[in-house]
Parts: C-alpha cells; structure tokens; sequence
C-alpha cells in the first residue's frame, strides 16, 4: 500500500461538479495505491508533500506530440520524450504517426504504446496514420488499430489532401466515434519550397511563403466532408485569423469540428524569422500579430478547443541548415504549460477553469481516451495531477531540457516555469528537486 498526501494544494477541476469529484479549492488530496481517496483515511505512513501556496489541475494532455521513435531515436525516443512531457506537466500524450516506418498497421500502434508503459513517464496513445505510409493514397487499417483502441488518426506532416479519401476516412472512423486529425495545408498552394508565412517579411526575405488561404480553404473543405458524413473532425495547429473564421461558421452550422492551438503560434511571429534562426521554422509557419490576437481570442472563447505542444524535435544535422532547407518543428512539451499562462492567464484571457479545459478537459474528450484522463478528479478514481507554482518563472535553458534535441524556440526568454510535481497514471513521474 503506498500513500501520498499532499497538503493544501489549490485544486481546480475545470469540470461539472457531481457525486464523486473531489471539491474545488484548497484542501488535502490523498492518493491511495495509485487512487484519489478521502484524505481522512490518511495512514500515519503516508509520504506527506507540502503543497501549500500550490495549485493543482488535472494532468495535462498533449493532442500532438512526435515522439520520432521508432526511426529518429537520435532525435527523440518514446523515453526521453514522455520525461520532457512529465516535466511539463503532461499525464499522458498522443504520439504522431510519422515515424519511420510510419504506424499505420495496429502492431505498429501496440508497439508505441507498449513502450510508453515500459518508459512509464506519461501514457502514450498512439495516432495511426489515416493513409498506408502517409501517401495519401490508401486508407491505413483503420479498423484495426481501432480494434485495439486507436481513436485518432493523422497523416500530420502531410495533408489529406484527396477529398475523396479524406470523405472515406471521416466515414469509416465514424463507427467508432473516431476522430480525423488533419494538418489543413493545400499542398499545392502552399507549394513545396515554402518555408515562411507569406507576406511583407517573406517578401523581404526572399523566402517562399504560404498563404494564409492554403491553411483555411483545406478547413472549408473538410468541415463540409464532415458535414456530409456526420463525423468528428480536428484540425490540428490553426495558426491564421482566417481559419479562426472558417471554424467560427461551421461550429455555428453545428458540424462536428474541433481545433488546437500550439503554444508557438500563441506568442511567437513572423518576425522571429528575420534572423534567419532555422529554429523558427515550423509548420504551419509563425504568423503575424493580427493572427495571434485572433488565435488568443478564439482559445479564451472556445473556438479553438484546445492548447496541442506539437513537439517536433530535432537533431542538430537536420536543423543546421539555411533556412530554406532546414527541418520543420520547434521543441515545446516543457515549456507550454508556462507559455499558456504567460499569454493566456497573465493577459486576462482565461480563469483558471477554463485554462483546465483547454489543457486537459478538451483534449480527453477530442482524443474519446473515456478514461480516468482527461476529467474532473473523482475519489477512486486513477490519479493524473499536474501540481504547481503559478507564480515560479525563470529564463528558459535550452541544455537543461529532458528531450535528446535542441530545437528550442524559448531558449533565454522569461516564462513561467511552474511544474513542481507530475503525477501519470497513479505514480509520480516527475518532481522538480
Ligand atoms: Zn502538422
């Protein structure tokens, strides 16, 4: 019997208040054998953490992490991955398809998440592909991974881009409230040499651009394919105004239409790129400050549904490169948790509660885990708390992080950095020394 007490955290539940839930606000939580229990049962030997001048929130989920295992283990493994989700406050993350070979069989699914037991820092749940080998061609075997408990799939890095297929794939993960994950991209607007928001900066700079109308036509067309098939859709990483609008119209039309935020695309802009720093080139690119305002906006009222990291690490070969040809992706399981509160709780935009729904109460629901994550804190229930010091912030160190790579876009800025405890799955995974 193992007991952990910890005294006098701040909870907040983010959630609907009902029979079993643990009550909002200060008080003691005990977690008995892996399970929220009545602190009053408390033992004499329960291990007592001091948790006064803390908050507590439900463990974090991650709608978008890329592990790069198997296939990149220079880069990321699933190990080293879910330590930097631990220390992020991440109680479990979901692992991106586009791993080499890709996981788009239902083996290749139990394989992820079998390693995420044996690393035993955050839960990991597989995405599967939507096409065999991200092509874009064949549907993968949805059925399949479904069978073993996949609910999301993604060709993230690639764009569905065949309407007929992406029609196909919203059909056949209807049958078991499946979801589609998409990255909204039009592949030939957008032009395979982009590498930049285009506009004034990408002009200047003499870099290839994206239109803003390549991210939200792709959305257009999908909300109608779900609309058409009554399925559920998320669209992964909005990073435009426009997109902001298009999500606004078909939530308003009452289609099944889901979105996230990166941390990235809430705080950085375009006009990181001028120094030409490769670090900054993600995908979809940082924005202008018109499209953060509306990104903000549309998180703190709703829609957008949820904060997603995509973690993309790198190893320094692939990201040491002029810009026009370096890798894709910034690091960002650490820090976002400190971004949100720096650009969402510090500006006024979002309570508490709500920062708990976006965090983790969407997420779980986006991702139908219908587990113990991803909800209110309930007594007998598998504990998933992420405890923290609000009010901690320090400079970002790039060589500190728990991730194999580098690609850090925080490195020697500010933030919040507020994660004292991480308790996964019933067990504490990470706990700040
Ligand atoms: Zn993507």
């Amino acid at each position: 019997m193992t007991e952990l007490l910890i005294k006098g955290a701040n909870l907040v539940t983010g959630g609907d208040d009902h029979e079993n839930a643990l009550p909002a606000g200060g008080q003691d939580i005990l977690i008995k054998d892996g399970r929220y229990a009545d602190p009053a049962d408390a033992s004499a030997e329960a291990t007592v953490i001091d948790a006064d001048g803390l908050t507590a929130l439900p463990g974090l989920i991650d709608l978008h992490t890329h592990l790069r295992e198997p296939g990149r283990e220079d880069a990321e493994t699933v190990e080293s991955g879910t330590r930097a989700a631990a220390r992020g406050g991440f109680a479990a993350v979901l692992a991106m398809a586009n791993t080499n070979p890709v996981t788009d069989t239902a083996e290749a699914a139990a394989h992820i998440r079998t390693l995420g037991e044996k690393a035993g820092f955050a839960q990991v749940f597989p995405i599967g592909a939507v096409s065999k080998g991200l092509a874009g061609e064949e549907l993968a075997e949805l059925g399949l991974m479904a069978r073993i408990g996949v609910r999301m799939f993604s060709d993230d890095g690639n764009c569905v881009s065949d309407s007929r297929l992406m029609r196909r794939a919203l059909e056949y993960v209807r049958a078991f409230d499946g979801v589609i994950a998409q990255h909204s991209q039009d592949p030939r607007l957008a032009g395979r040499d982009a590498c930049c928001h285009e506009g004034e900066i990408s002009g200047r700079l003499g870099l290839a651009g994206w239109p803003s109308a390549a991210e939200a036509t792709v959305i257009a067309r999908d909300a109608e394919l779900a609309k058409l098939t009554n399925s559920r859709l998320h669209v992964c990483h909005v990073s435009t105004a426009e997109s902001v609008d298009v999500l606004a119209w078909a939530k308003k039309r009452g289609i099944k239409i889901t979105a996230e935020v990166t941390p990235h695309h809430l705080l950085l802009t375009t006009a990181e790129v001028q120094g030409y720093d490769p670090t900054y080139k993600v995908n979809p690119p940082l924005r202008p400050d018109e499209d953060v305002a509306a990104l903000r906006a549309a998180l703190a009222d709703g829609t957008i549904d949820a904060v997603a990291t995509d973690h993309a690490p790198h190893a320094r070969h692939d990201k040491e490169h002029a810009f026009a040809d370096a890798a894709f992706g910034m690091l960002g399981l650490e820090t976002a948790l400190g971004v949100v509160i720096e650009t969402m709780l510090n500006t006024g935009a979002l309570d508490w509660d709500t920062l708990v729904q976006r965090t983790s109460i969407a997420p779980g629901r986006i991702a139908g885990l219908g587990s113990d994550l991803g909800m209110r804190p309930a007594y007998g229930q598998t504990a998933q708390l992420t405890v923290i010091d609000p009010q901690r912030r320090n400079p970002v160190d790039a060589a500190e992080s728990f991730s194999l790579s580098r690609n850090n876009p925080w490195h020697g800025r500010e933030l919040p950095d507020p994660v004292m405890i991480t308790i996964a799955d019933g067990r504490i995974s990470y706990q700040r020394q």
